[in-house]
């Protein structure tokens, strides 16, 4: 299990190094931050969220049964591209880095991903909706670009003073 860096810590803001390998390291890289987001309910996690300044996105989508069944869409990718992009589509967004944030983001609608796989194979996704605006939202954070850097410094100023309030409790 990783632990997941929070903002303002500076990890989150710097840009990722690209992957020259899938190798095993980085497979059980992959397999840990699936853990850490499926511990955490988030949809997707990025390595600089765990303090590791490199490519590795992990994203699922998929919805737990009633039953509490486990979810099955796991991606785990190594340096995704966005390769081409349609539409717009706008979506309230939240992340595990900033815990009690929320905003809205308008997003592309359509795009098409590619990436290194688990075997280190070049694979292209097509992704919509919930899954598209997955992959900016991870792929924005590989570029050290987070939610909260949208709003005004005095809006941060004052998320910063209500975290800090609530991590004493
Ligand atoms: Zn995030």
């Amino acid at each position: 299990m990783l632990n997941i860096r929070t903002y303002p810590d500076p990890i989150l803001h710097k840009v990722a190094k690209p992957v020259k390998e899938v190798t095993k390291d980085i497979v059980k890289l992959m397999d840990d931050m699936a853990e850490t987001m499926y511990a955490d309910a988030g949809v997707g996690l990025a390595a600089p969220q765990a303090g590791i300044g490199l490519r590795v996105i992990v994203i699922d989508i998929g919805t737990e049964t009633p039953a509490g069944g486990k979810r099955s869409n796991l991606l785990q990718l190594a340096n995704p591209a966005i390769i081409s992009s349609g539409g717009e589509i706008e979506w309230e967004e939240g992340c595990l880095s900033i815990p009690e944030f929320r905003i809205k983001m308008k997003r592309r609608e359509k795009i098409v991903v590619r990436a290194l796989d688990k075997k280190g194979k070049t694979v292209e996704i097509f992704a919509e909706g919930l899954l598209s605006v997955a992959f900016q939202h991870e792929i924005d954070h590989l570029n050290g670009k987070l939610l909260i850097d949208l709003v005004s410094k005095k809006e941060q100023d004052k998320y910063l003073k209500l975290i800090k309030k609530t991590s004493i409790l």
